[in-house]
């Protein structure tokens, strides 16, 4: 009996001719442990042995094919023997080349001379032509095709105790075992690229010709994001044929009073994605909508606007923010724009549960409350939390929530409206990679009337400096945030300043001007004191670690100093000036980098050459993977073998239309309704 495909793939690399106890374990080192797992160990580069040069021919420093005849083969040996040095002469009618390989004098007695013998390696010298360690292959007269010489090979990834040679006979006698097993996973997949997986393997390892490998690892990776749009892509369909939409779109009677009142005009940019959201709350299926926005292009008072909608046509809302200091924050902001109007809003944290800031408390009149807007933190998900009505959620900094967090929330109610809100500016391949069930929407201009904001990077030793700056600002009636990257002195010796520590190093630095102090060990109550006082302009400048970094608005402050700035990501750093550009005050942001890294304070320079966030979240997420860009909260990215997000935008965008199509065709299938015109355009 045959055994299955699946079970092939599966077999320990031990039936692999050439691998016992001893290679398994060296295999299992580079995490190798089955035939299919061999199959998708991804080279590291090729090596083009395909010319074939005569000895004359050669050039010294390039690597190159070559060979001839064996005309002579010896051994040297000394210091006892431990010591040897193998020469082999090949001849070939241009020219003589000699091959050496020291301390191995296992070869000696493998090459005879009149062998024909093909070699590839560098060459080192010209006179005479010397070739150290080239790898060889004796031209025999059989049938079988070379692995080694004579085409484009594969150059693996390897641990102690393996050689490419053996490895890449390993791989070669995988694909001739298994190969023909692999089968396709998403037959999309293999119609679009025109590849079936199991080509595409012996692409990726053996390319034929220049480019093969580059079509292999694409059709790999299409395979990887198409699954994971594929999941995606389903619960989106999931969500349009379970739930009707409740309707939101609201009539207008706050909201022109809100506008009227706000003191600003909507930018273009906002007006435009408030259209986008009306839509979406007067349409047929719930929505669920990402905006993206850089710091402080306003987003808040899109969310208002979303929230008035909503409240509007009788439904609660429900604003959930990251930390404890940005939802008292923007409760204050709410309260303080939709009390006028007899809007009840309620403040709910872990520390705090406040009544409303509205006329009358919900549920006066016989239980049928007002609605209302409840901003808070993630104890909005805690059971003490349960709206009678709730028609939208919204939920600020997305990017520090996963989404575990985020459907908690919505499951508060029947299918509610979804937006969130990010200032992470998300290059667009993680953006469909995360958020591809999502429709996005994008503020894409500051307001006007916005200071200039410059950027500084500096190396400790300039401090005295930056602190002279710094007091000039606050005489003049500016505000400063000075930013460490710890709260206390834990390891001194990770060269990382810590808050406690500088704060009363700063009191001094920085007299006559009050200074307020803030980290995630204080209290809330503090750390709302330390935060009223801040916005109130009784502190001249705000102490604190990166707590600062999401949301806070204080447009009065205009100067930032990040101090161990080399110590964050990019996008971290540009999320941290944000603060800072809020008022026509030209804004500075002073980056001092520790004297040690001069590496990093070039890192640091995209931050002054540029404001645009999505060029910063770009460099980030090529510098440091998109771990680092979005936290730990998204840390259920799947690690992808052939994919890489900061290049392959065409392939996810592909996989994204693939997977729609084929979720479409099995909900055919299955007898539903197509999906609705604009949720396939989205
Ligand atoms: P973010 O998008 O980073 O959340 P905010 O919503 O906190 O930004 O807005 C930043 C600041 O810009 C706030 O003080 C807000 O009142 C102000 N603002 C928002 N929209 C406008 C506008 N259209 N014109 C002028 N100022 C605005
Ligand atoms: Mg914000």
């Amino acid at each position: 009996m045959p055994a299955s495909s699946a079970a092939i793939l599966e077999q320990p690399l031990t039936v692999l001719w050439g691998v016992g106890p001893e290679r398994a374990a060296c295999l299992a080192q580079l995490g190798l442990h089955t035939v299919g797992e061999l199959l998708l160990h991804r080279p590291r580069r090729y090596e083009d042995r395909r010319q074939y040069r005569p000895i004359r021919a050669l050039v010294a420093g390039e690597p190159a094919l070559t060979g001839g005849r064996v005309v002579a083969a010896g051994i040297k040996r000394w210091k006892h023997g431990t010591r040897s040095l193998f020469e082999v002469i090949l001849e070939d009618g241009t020219g003589r080349l000699h091959c050496r390989w020291w301390n191995l004098p296992y070869l000696e007695g493998q090459f005879q001379p009149g062998d024909e013998l093909v070699v590839f390696g560098k060459v080192r010298s010209l006179k005479p032509a010397t070739m150290d360690h080239p790898d060889t292959e004796i031209v025999e007269g059989g049938e079988e095709r070379s692995i080694h010489i004579g085409r484009i090979v594969p150059v693996y990834p390897l641990t102690a105790g393996l050689t490419q040679r053996v490895l890449r006979r390993l791989v070669w006698q995988a694909l001739a075992l298994a190969g023909p097993h692999v089968s396709d996973p998403w037959p999309p997949v293999t119609a679009a690229t025109g590849l079936t997986r199991a080509r595409a393997l012996q692409l990726l390892h053996f390319p034929e010709q220049d480019g093969d490998a580059e079509t292999a690892r694409q059709r790999l990776a299409l395979d990887e994001f198409f699954e994971l749009q594929l999941v995606l892509q389903r619960r989106r369909r999931a969500l349009q044929t379970r739930a009707t939409a409740l309707p939101c779109a609201g009539d207008n009677r706050w909201i022109r009073p809100f506008l009227a009142g706000l003191g600003f005009a909507l930018t273009a940019a906002q007006t435009r994605v408030l259209r986008e959201i009306r839509a979406d709350l007067a349409g047929p299926h719930p929505m669920r909508r990402l905006l993206q926005g850089d710091v402080g292009s306003g987003k808040t008072v899109v969310a208002a606007c979303a929230a008035l909608m909503a409240l509007e046509s009788g439904y609660d809302v429900a604003f959930m923010a990251p930390t404890e200091v940005l939802a008292a924050q923007q409760f204050e902001r709410f309260r303080a724009w939709f009390a006028p109007l007899g809007i009840p809003v309620a403040l709910r944290t872990g520390s705090r549960k406040t009544g409303t800031g509205g006329p009358e408390p919900p549920g006066l009149f016989g239980g049928a409350s007002a609605p209302t807007l409840t901003v808070g933190t993630h104890a909005l998900l805690e059971p003490g939390y349960d709206p009678e009505r709730l028609g939208l959620v919204i939920i600020d900094e997305q990017h520090k929530f996963g989404v575990a967090q985020r459907e908690q929330l919505v499951r508060k109610g029947h299918y509610p409206h979804l937006l969130v809100m990010t200032a992470t500016p998300i290059p667009r391949t993680l953006g469909l990679t995360l958020y591809g069930d999502l429709d996005v929407s994008v503020i894409d201009a500051l307001p006007a009337g916005r200071g200039s904001l410059r950027t500084f990077v500096r190396s400790a030793d300039r401090l005295p400096k930056v602190w002279a700056f710094v007091r000039d600002q606050l005489a003049r009636g500016r505000q400063a945030f000075i930013v460490y990257p710890r709260v206390e002195d834990a390891d001194p010796a990770a060269g990382a300043k810590a808050v406690l520590a500088e704060f009363e190093r700063l009191q001094t630095a920085l007299a006559p001007h009050r200074l307020g102090l803030l980290h995630g060990r204080l209290s809330p109550e503090e750390k709302e004191r330390v935060m009223a006082d801040f916005r109130a302009n009784r502190l001249g400048a705000l102490v604190s670690t990166s707590v600062v970094e999401v949301g806070v608005d204080v447009p009065n402050a205009n100067v930032m100093v990040i101090e161990n700035a080399e110590q964050f990501g990019l996008a971290q750093l540009h999320q941290l000036r944000g603060r800072v550009a809020r008022s026509p005050h030209p804004a500075y942001c002073i980056l001092v980098a520790a004297a040690k890294t001069p590496e990093a304070r070039e890192r640091l320079r995209v931050l002054e050459t540029t404001t645009d966030g999505f060029r910063i979240a770009e460099a980030d997420l090529r510098l440091r993977g998109p771990g680092e860009l979005l936290g730990q909260a998204q840390s259920g990215l799947p690690a992808f073998r052939f994919g890489d997000l900061g290049s392959d935008l065409v392939l996810v965008e592909q996989a994204r239309v693939l997977a729609r199509e084929w979720v479409e065709r099995e909900a055919a299938e299955n007898g539903a309704s197509p999906a609705p015109a604009e949720a396939r355009s989205a």
